[in-house]
């Protein structure tokens, strides 16, 4: 083929590029859905998604369970419900906070579904009234539907031959302020699986079209936002980062490379009509293209590991760490409540947070959440530095505790508790700088003599050079302790 003639088809709204088949969407966002509710929740649907020919054949998913939600408004509903509507973030479409979508700029930034509208049919499902108030050009159907009756009404648009549609749903978000977002809370989780179900719905009524086996269907799940204890908005990875799954037949399968934005969701669906959000002037690129291959499944061999002895805190364990990529796991039990911001472990002088190293810290609080574990890495220039957190074990059990920083700078902060849950947070270290020149001593800091000391036990403790563990390999090492293993799943060196 041409250059010209493939950028005639790329403006072709109506032209699939592959293979002749009808291209079709279905967007779906979870209100509310955090990072890792997805990982640590019963969804077979969103599983199958992920899963190469699991849901029908020739279909597999990509992921990422760290997905910036917009970086210039809060991490609440609107201004996310607006970006993934209209593709572009607050400062274009003025939607900078709950209470100011009807404000918002439609006229330069009307919802995705407008640039499909004219050759397709498109519909827009939303249970939050104000989502409705995003205005759109041209016959897109608007349909105001709650959580109870929404997989009626979008099955019956799927078996009516709608070709691009978007659905919102409340139930996550509702749950979390009830209950807390942590994926700890049985209600909480039993709402994601919920969704997972009406999900489920929809994709049953898709692959039972006469056409399907014509169609290139495209699905894409994602969140607006996270939240920690009752609330969200905050500046924390536990609101500010979401899910998202993308599945198609020309999706690559494995863990999307970050970062990843939920402006990225409808530029993935425009891009899958043959359209190109950049020349749309949109903030987002299409996703799934760019995965990495990922230690993904259950068999993966596992990676060699350097095991350090542990013991009651504080000690030094001669370790040094010497660059990214690596990963650091190990259990953890605090004797009562720490005394300031005690390290659990650190290679750092934690007099300044900016300094080279890393640290665990307990007894910290980010302003927001009150007491917790928070992760903090320094930055090579020194004058940044990333926290990721909090986590908020009882004293007394024990918790399984992990750290990996990708090469790319993704920190990656993992927390399973005794009841068998197991969630992470993420953020991104610019440059980080986890090589301070001193070792990682479990219970004070690199230097060994930082004012607070952490009271506790700290045991299988393992560290992995040169690799982040993907979160399914570091879910199975937990897994393993969880199930009375001594030794997890590391080979030794
Ligand atoms: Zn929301």
């Amino acid at each position: 083929m041409n250059k010209k003639l493939l950028g005639a088809l790329l403006s072709a709204a109506a032209v699939s590029l592959f293979g002749g088949e009808a291209p079709k969407s279905l967007v779906i966002m979870l209100d509310g859905a955090r990072a890792d509710s997805f990982f640590d929740t019963p969804t077979p649907n969103l599983d199958k998604l992920m899963t190469e020919d699991a849901w029908q054949p020739g279909y597999r998913g990509a992921w990422s369970f760290s997905v910036d939600t917009v970086p210039d408004a809060p991490a609440n509903s609107a201004p996310n419900h607006a970006a993934i509507a209209t593709g572009v973030t607050a400062v274009k479409n003025l939607v900078t906070d709950n209470g100011k979508t009807a404000g918002g700029n439609y006229e330069d930034w009307p919802h995705v579904l407008s640039y499909l509208a004219p050759d397709h049919r498109t519909a827009f499902l939303y249970g939050w009234g104000e989502s409705g108030q995003v205005r759109a050009k041209g016959n897109v159907e608007y349909l105001e539907v709650g959580d109870s009756a929404v997989a009626a009404a979008a099955v019956e648009r799927i078996g009516n031959g709608v070709d691009a549609m978007m659905v919102y749903i409340n139930a996550p978000d509702a749950a979390g302020h009830n209950v807390g977002f942590y994926p700890h809370t049985a209600t909480y989780r039993n709402t994601i699986s919920g969704c997972d179900a009406i999900i489920g719905e929809m994709l049953s009524a898709v692959a039972a079209r006469p056409e399907f086996k014509n169609e290139d269907w495209l699905i894409i799940v994602t969140s607006d936002h996270g939240g920690y204890h009752t609330g969200h908005g905050m500046p924390s990875a536990h609101a500010e980062k979401v899910p998202v799954v993308v599945a198609g037949r020309h999706v690559k399968s494995g863990e999307l490379a970050a970062p990843c934005s939920v402006v990225d969701v409808p530029a993935t669906m425009l891009a899958h009509f043959g359209l190109d959000p950049a020349k749309l002037g949109l903030d987002g690129r299409p996703l799934g293209a760019n995965v990495s291959s990922a230690e993904c499944t259950a068999s993966a061999e596992p990676p060699e590991c350097q095991k350090i002895a542990g013991g009651k805190t504080p000690f030094d364990s001669g370790l040094k760490i010497k660059d990214i990529p690596f990963t650091l796991t190990m259990m953890v039990r605090a004797d009562g409540e720490q005394p300031g911001d005690a390290p659990v472990f650190s290679n750092k002088d934690w007099n300044d947070g900016k300094n080279p190293g890393i640290v665990v810290a307990a007894g910290t609080s980010n302003g927001w959440t009150g007491p917790g574990y928070v992760c903090n890495v320094g930055c090579v220039s020194g004058a940044w530095r990333l926290d990721v957190g909090a986590f908020d074990p009882l004293p007394g059990e024990w918790v399984f505790m992990a750290v990996s920083i990708a090469a790319d700078g993704e920190c990656r902060f993992y927390e399973g508790r005794p009841d068998g849950s197991f969630h992470f947070l993420s953020g991104e270290a610019e440059n980080a700088a986890p090589a301070s020149g001193l070792t990682v001593h479990f219970g004070q800091d690199g230097t060994g003599s930082y004012k607070f000391t952490f009271n506790g036990e700290i045991r299988n403790i393992e560290f992995y050079p040169d690799r982040a563990l993907s979160s399914r390999s570091v879910y199975q090492i937990y897994r393993k302790y969880q199930e009375g293993a001594s030794s997890a799943s590391c080979s030794s060196k």
